[in-house]
């Protein structure tokens, strides 16, 4: 194939990446209620309704500022072949098969850190600061940006080394090597997570003795579920935004409340989401979230191996020589409208896992109580309670507040 087409290709793949969200963004802020739908009145009186509007309008455009911002950026890199700028600078280091697409990452990767920096400073401490929800300290911040800069390294560069190690040695097979390696690590990570990463930001206290802990430990006997471990979260620390969660599997499965939840929700409404989550466990999601991930990972890895050493790919990218690391970021462009289906693919699975998850919630804890929780949790978030289907579509790993509300009246019945 033509590299010239193949660099029109990327650019017309970004430009309509971007219109298609802005798209979506138009109809969804097109959709906004003027007033509170009757069904919320009870948690958005109109004073907090009043926030919630001029919470979606900041978020809106914000939205559209960073997103046109970071598509000139990549278009203006890309023109004047950017890729194979930095790919010049780390050849002056090192051309050694290993440190070459290594340093090379690093450099991309610390560059988009530090493009990305500025807007999620504004994020933080302009945008949820002035609605009251953030509660991160600065010093939090740097602490949570450089853990997250030396695990990004570390992480990150042991699974690119993995599998630039794999191209090295097994040709053309290697994509299949590296994916039994990434799906070893995906499984390792997903059982580790809760004991291993989640305390490098956050610390978790097992649930004490009480009323709240005895109540769950009833409801998970009634839903089959043998529970050893809830833990609390301080998610306080960083936003007044609350949640619940399940992760893990086998010994290290483990259920963690954000503090935030218990302090904002009552006991039958707390149980009622650890039911949800429970039913998340018991319904076989978790292991069929990973399943599909395995299978999604081996494909882009297939087809990234079919891919790969087409010369075009490197040469569209402005590197004569074709190189491994550069096609991989051919690819990961020109990939990206496969893998925005496949994701599509994956958030409607995850919608129809939310329902059933509720109505095994409604079934083993009480349904009137996770309606109320589920309102009070959005409502206390400023959620747009009235999202366009299209956004929700594309967009909603959850389906919207009131739909789960109208499934919870069928359970009731
Ligand atoms: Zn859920």
């Amino acid at each position: 194939m033509n590299h010239t087409i193949l660099f029109y290709i990327i650019i017309a793949i970004l430009l309509i990446d971007t219109l298609w969200g802005w798209l979506l963004e138009e109809l969804n802020r097109r959709s906004w209620a003027e007033k509170v739908p009757e069904r919320l009145a009870d948690v958005y009186p109109q004073e907090k309704f009043e926030k919630q509007k001029q919470y979606r309008k900041v978020n809106h455009r914000f939205g559209k500022i960073s997103s046109t911002f970071s598509l000139v950026v990549l278009l203006v890199f890309l023109w004047f072949n950017g890729f194979a700028v930095v790919d010049d600078l780390v050849m002056k280091l090192t051309d050694h098969w290993l440190w070459r697409p290594l340093f090379f990452f690093a450099a991309i990767g610390f560059a988009s850190f530090l493009i990305g920096l500025p807007f999620s400073v504004y994020q933080t401490f302009v945008i949820e600061e002035k609605f009251g929800f953030n509660k991160t300290t600065p010093k939090v911040f740097v602490l949570d940006q450089l853990k997250g800069l030396l695990l990004g390294a570390v992480i990150g560069g042991l699974l690119l080394a993995l599998v630039v190690w794999f191209y090295h040695v097994a040709g053309e097979w290697f994509w299949l090597y590296a994916w039994g390696g990434l799906s070893l690590f995906m499984i390792f990570f997903s059982k580790f997570y809760t004991t291993l990463i989640l305390p490098l930001f956050n610390k978790q206290t097992p649930l004490e003795e009480g009323e709240l802990r005895t109540a769950i430990e009833n409801m998970s006997k009634r839903a089959g579920f043998t529970l050893d471990n809830v833990y609390v979260m301080d998610g306080s620390k960083r936003s007044t935004k609350a949640n619940a969660f399940f992760s893990g599997f086998g010994k290290n499965k483990r259920i963690v409340l954000f503090d935030t939840l218990i302090n904002d929700l009552e006991t039958n409404e707390i149980v009622a989401v650890l039911a949800h989550e429970i039913g998340h466990f018991r319904l076989k999601h978790i292991i069929w979230s990973t399943v599909l991930s395995v299978l999604q990972t081996g494909l882009t890895l297939f087809l990234l191996g079919w891919f790969v050493n087409e010369p075009a790919l490197s040469q569209a990218l402005g590197v004569e020589e074709p190189v491994f690391h550069i096609g991989l970021i051919g690819f990961g462009i020109l990939y990206s409208p496969v893998s925005g289906i496949l994701g599509l693919g994956m958030t409607i699975f995850s919608r129809k896992n939310e329902y059933q998850a509720d109505a095994f919630a409604g079934e083993h804890a009480n349904p009137e109580a996770l309606q109320s929780a589920l309102k009070k949790i959005s409502a206390n978030a400023l959620s747009n309670p009235t999202p366009h289907p299209w956004f929700v579509f594309f967009n909603y790993s959850h389906p919207p507040l009131l739909k789960r509300l109208e499934a919870l009246d069928d359970v009731k019945r």
